[in-house]
């Protein structure tokens, strides 16, 4: 037997993604005595992750808790505004982060970057092992844990956590099925530099056709920023493979006066834009964290946020469990979960799903719809309040995490 095959685990993540380490840190940081299995599953060819994340101010705070953010702070850049617009047509939208009482609706960073920070703190973690899969492990759900069959030999955890879309199919050969919707878009990422500095300022602008969000970047005197343009595949693939000058020029025309130039642009890279739910998030020792269990249009940049919120949920409730001698493979621990994200995660996917459809539409209808709609919120506190506010992950509950 190897060392990982004869240990009892109390946990097992599947994915070392932003989603498997983040869980893996919480868990361990929470209760020393459990012994956690951190399972890397990504193949050397995969492609660097180019993205950024906008993290809300829930995420900020739970890295706060978990001493994370002193090493992120200073590689983020705050949003302190964001403008909302819609190309050719009046209606706009204007937040400020001040007027809800907020020092920032949340804090850019580049997903390498989190990531580095997240296996930077593995190591401080004498309760994680974090190992090498050259391929998937296979389930075998058992009395009393979740069996899994690794190179390292057989193992079993109290709960196997399959973390991050790669692990979708783990899910599927258990019989779990997920609902799709296919966007028919795809989301161009790149780094910008524009002409002037961003101040602090996010831009969402509609374009009739898809979205362009530019998210502020540190560095460069201020002046990069994170460019997510949700388009059709064709024309994706087109603007990837043009060069840099034409880009530029297809992209300044969509930007138009409000959103400022782009200068220089660096590695394009595209990612399939597609909602997928999965119809269970528990079984009996097992559970489905972040794209796994609920991926989502980008629009809104909710995926990670919701994540962070439901791991520290999770974190609280087996916790919790330990404590009164209950085991966390149980499947009314893994129930109660469900029942307390239940609401924050269908409000985030809502709100992923509505904007783009709203936004999407040319017709005359809808046309008026979004204007009025970007008016109203440029002309209602309260509606203006409810947005920032969800759009920060203010409005779940707040997890209870050893300090
Ligand atoms: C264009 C775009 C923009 C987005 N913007 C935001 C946003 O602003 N805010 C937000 O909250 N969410 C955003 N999201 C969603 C967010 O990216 C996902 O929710 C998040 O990636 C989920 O992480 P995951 O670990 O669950 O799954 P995955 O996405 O499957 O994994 C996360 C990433 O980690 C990489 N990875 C996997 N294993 C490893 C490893 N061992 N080492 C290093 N890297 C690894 C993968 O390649 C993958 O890119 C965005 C998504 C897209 C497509």
């Amino acid at each position: 037997m190897s060392e990982v095959s004869n240990q009892h685990w109390h946990f097992a993540i599947v994915g070392a993604g932003l989603s498997g380490a983040c869980l893996a840190l919480l868990l361990a940081r929470q209760q020393s005595q459990w012994n956690i299995l951190l399972i890397d599953t990504q193949s050397h060819a995969a492609e660097p992750d180019h993205r950024a994340s906008a993290l809300s101010a829930s995420t900020v705070d739970v890295l706060q808790t978990m001493g994370l953010w002193r090493d992120l702070a200073t590689s983020t850049a705050a949003i302190t505004r964001i403008d909302v617009s819609d190309r050719g047509h009046i209606g706009s939208a204007s937040l400020e982060a001040s007027e809800q009482a907020l020092s920032a609706f949340g804090h850019v960073v580049e997903n390498a970057q989190l990531a580095t920070v997240f296996a930077q703190a593995l190591p401080a973690f004498p309760n994680i092992t974090r190992i090498k899969a050259s391929a998937p492990p296979l389930l075998k759900p058992r009395q009393g844990g979740m069996g899994f069959l690794l190179e390292q030999g057989e193992c079993q955890a109290d709960l196997v956590v399959l973390a991050g879309g790669e692990q979708r199919p783990l899910a599927q050969q258990l019989g779990i099925s997920y609902r799709r919707h296919d966007y028919q878009r795809v989301a161009l990422v790149a780094n910008l530099v524009m002409a002037e500095a961003h101040n602090g300022l996010a831009h969402e602008r509609f374009t009739g056709d898809g979205a362009i969000a530019l998210l502020p970047l540190p560095g460069k005197g201020d002046k990069r920023v994170s460019l997510v343009w949700t388009l059709a595949a064709e024309r994706a693939e087109e603007l990837q493979g043009a060069n840099a000058e034409d880009f530029i020029h297809s992209l300044n025309h969509q930007l138009g006066s409000r959103a400022g130039a782009a200068l220089e642009v660096d590695y394009r890279q595209c990612f399939p834009v597609k909602k997928i739910i999965a119809a269970e998030q528990v079984r009996s020792h097992l559970l489905l964290l972040g794209n796994a269990a609920h991926s989502m249009h980008p629009v809104a940049g909710q995926g990670f946020n919701l994540s962070v919120r439901d791991m520290a949920a999770l974190t609280e409730v087996l916790s919790k469990a330990y404590c009164d001698g209950v085991q966390s493979g149980d499947l009314a621990v893994l129930q109660d979960y469900v029942k307390l994200r239940k609401d924050d995660q269908g409000r985030a996917i809502a709100l992923s799903d509505k904007l783009p459809k709203l936004f999407g539409m040319d017709e005359t209808l809808a046309m008026a719809a979004r204007n009025l709609g970007l008016i109203t919120l440029d002309l209602l506190p309260p509606l203006r309040q409810g947005f920032a506010r969800f759009g920060a992950g203010l409005m779940a509950r707040r997890a209870q995490l050893r300090e």
